[in-house]
């Protein structure tokens, strides 16, 4: 058997909006064309939280979606907050990002406690702030994909934002040009597009982390030349579309 590396969908179901499943699949089929084998299951709520977790990746939602997970999302706060806390990679976009942050105030005025592994909280706004967004990131390159969000989010002092935004799209608050956040290999962002098809090199240093977790290295030893041209192939379309955007 190859190398498995354990991926899993946080809450799908409601918690999934604007193509954010297309992560998950970026994920999937970059782990297979570089070796591995990936091993995808689906969290929702009231689900057995599986065995072994190499990485997350959690997806936007409607305000409504957010309230309906939060009870169960609370239940798995402490093992959300340890995993981050070892290093195991997480990519949370848009809602989840919300909710990874200290609270989230709805724009009807409900808060949303967060599990505080950013720290950041989010204010509803009546003005969403919808369209493409485009920033820089010094470890990624431009990063490009679509935002659609009411709430604004706003980073304590010291937290390292994702990307500067300084042309096309509003990012966290529309204010202060920052996008998104990392703690540990938490990242958190308000890109829909899908990401990761656009952006492979945010998709190939989380598989790096996850890899590195649990076999002590990244190795493609088990890749054949089909699948690294293949790779090849898909990287060629991904900078054309960057090409295009940014
Ligand atoms: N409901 C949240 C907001 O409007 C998140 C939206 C999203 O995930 N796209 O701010």
């Amino acid at each position: 058997m190859g190398k498995v590396i354990d991926v899993m969908s946080l809450y799908p179901k409601d918690m999934n909006i604007y193509g954010d499943s297309g992560n998950v699949l970026t994920i999937t089929r970059r782990l297979a064309l570089y070796g591995y084998e990936p091993r995808v299951t689906a969290y929702n709520q009231g689900d057995e939280w599986p065995e072994h977790v190499d990485m997350i990746l959690g997806g936007g939602g409607q305000d409504t979606g957010q309230k309906k997970i939060i009870d169960d999302f609370f239940r798995r706060a402490d093992l959300l907050r340890t995993l981050a806390t070892d290093g195991v990679p997480m990519l949370m976009i848009c809602g989840m990002y919300q909710l990874f942050g200290e609270y989230f105030e709805t724009v009807d005025g409900t808060r949303l406690d967060g599990i505080g592994v950013i720290q950041a909280h989010t204010v509803g706004r009546d003005v969403r702030m919808i369209g493409n967004l485009v920033e820089h990131s010094d470890e990624f390159g431009d990063i490009i994909g679509y935002e659609n969000h009411s709430g604004q989010t706003f980073l304590r002092a010291g937290v390292d934002p994702l990307g500067r935004v300084d042309e096309e799209g509003r990012g966290n608050n529309g204010e202060d040009h920052t996008e998104g956040a990392r703690m540990n290999n938490v990242i958190g962002t308000y890109m829909h597009g899908s990401l990761l098809p656009k952006n492979p090199a945010i998709a190939d240093y989380l598989i790096r982390v996850a890899a590195e977790r649990r076999y002590g290295e990244f190795g493609t030893a088990d890749q054949t030349r089909e699948q690294r041209e293949e790779l090849e192939r898909i990287d060629t379309i991904a900078e054309q579309a960057r090409a295009v955007a940014a």
